[in-house]
């Protein structure tokens, strides 16, 4: 049986960047991904992913986010190419919305430069934008977007270039462990190693039965519209933006890539779902949903859909990650759960766990003891002998 000192299941977002960091420490690393690399069957795909530096979900994400911005950059100096475009980020919704509060008190706590508008003075600032007059804006310079393929392609051969070993098209299908190590086996072959990082998305219950309520798939759809006018939605004119509205919190991206704006809401149709069985045809119920936000707030972007794509959020109960070590097995490490909001911090995972790995567990309780899976009322479901199906 061959050996490692790690092995990494699941070689999307996550668990290139953890590949490469492992590598980088001089660990001899597996990846091990099922589908190909980059794929469109899990949570990475799309063209875009925002990065934002206000963080209405967490004034505890700020710092991990300066890292994270330090990291792309990294990585872009490392691959030669451009993986993170700045355009500013606009959150919007209510004044008293977690939204609007959220971004304001984090730039407050860390000092971000922002500005603050009413809808009709974004509208002069920013005219791909209508917010009804009721709505408070908040502009912060730093937000922008990933290219999420390049960024996991980018990492992959970084890791590749410091002698990771990664397998494609192979299936994990389950794992032990015990105080020696680890055997992970596959639909090809077994491998032993002294540490297991399970990086599987909206698989990761699968792998990890104890994440079955903490780690939750869920349907998403996004949209892509041909612009009315589309000056307006370039990246130079038009920045990211969150909007929390009384339909729901909706997302988007100027056009890049596809000749589309991008707009996505978060929870779609609150659709948990089996990767396995997801259904991933558009129905008109799914444009549906994410029309009525073009219409509204964005009319000039309101031409046809020139595309659409399924893809799966992994929901924790309270939408923090989950980055830990595993309750029931020595040398496993987990990063899950990140509830739709998990790729600008992607580069920064994959050094955490590349630490936590080596240090044997979670030693900066400070920093990540709100990833912890000990916050949960855990039910206790053995894992040792797991098997995915
Ligand atoms: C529509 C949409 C929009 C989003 N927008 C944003 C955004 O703007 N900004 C943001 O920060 N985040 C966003 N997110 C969330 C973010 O994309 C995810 O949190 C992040 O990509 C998750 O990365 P991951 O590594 O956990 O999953 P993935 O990248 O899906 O990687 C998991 C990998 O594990 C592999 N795998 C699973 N099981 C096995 C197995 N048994 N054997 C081998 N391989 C296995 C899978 O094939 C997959 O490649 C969005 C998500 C969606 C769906």
């Amino acid at each position: 049986m061959r050996e490692f000192d790690s092995i990494v299941v699941g070689v999307g977002a996550m668990g290139s960047s953890t590949t490469y960091h492992l590598a980088r420490r001089g660990e001899r690393v597996l990846g091990l991904e099922q589908f190909d690399i980059p794929n469109d069957l899990g949570s990475s795909h799309g063209g875009t992913r925002i990065i934002r530096m206000a963080y209405p979900e967490g004034a505890g994400y700020v710092p991990l986010l300066r890292r994270a911005y330090h990291l792309w950059r990294d990585l872009e100096t490392r691959s030669g190419e451009r993986l993170l475009f700045v355009t500013g980020c606009v959150d919007a919704g209510a004044p008293d919305s977690a939204t609007v509060r959220g971004s304001l008190e984090t730039c407050r706590l860390f000092g971000l430069e922002h500005t603050v508008f009413d809808g009709d003075s974004l509208r002069n600032r920013l005219p791909g934008y209508l917010l009804p007059a009721g709505m408070t804006a908040v502009l912060q310079p730093d937000g922008g977007f990933l290219l999420p393929e390049r960024c996991i392609v980018n990492y992959t051969r970084a890791a590749e270039a410091l002698g990771a070993e990664i397998h494609t098209r192979e299936r994990v299908t389950g794992w032990d462990a015990s105080s020696g190590g680890v055997e992970v086996r596959t639909e090809r072959e077994s491998y032993r190693a002294r540490t297991l990082l399970i990086t599987a998305g909206p698989w990761a219950s699968q792998l990890c039965p104890v994440l079955r309520q903490l780690a939750v798939p869920e349907r998403q759809v996004v949209l892509w519209a041909q612009p009315l006018r589309p000056e307006l939605f370039q990246p130079e004119a038009f920045p990211v933006f969150n909007l929390e509205a009384p339909e729901g919190r909706f997302y988007g991206c100027p056009v890049y890539g596809v000749p589309g704006f991008k707009i996505g809401k978060y929870h779609h149709r609150y659709e948990n779902v089996d990767p396995e069985s997801v259904d991933r045809k558009i129905h008109p119920e799914d444009e549906a949903v994410l029309r009525e936000g073009i219409r509204r707030y964005f009319p000039d972007a309101d031409g046809p859909a020139l595309a659409m794509k399924t893809c799966l959020f992994t929901n924790s109960p309270d939408e923090h990650f989950i980055l830990d070590a595993h309750p029931d097995a020595e040398n496993v490490y987990i990063a899950a759960g990140f509830s739709g909001h998990g790729f600008k911090f992607a580069s920064v995972v994959g050094e955490i766990m590349a630490k936590m790995a080596r240090d044997g567990g979670v030693n900066d309780a400070n920093q990540l003891g709100m990833f912890r899976l000990a916050r949960f009322q855990r039910k206790q479901v053995p894992d040792a002998n797991a098997s995915a199906s």
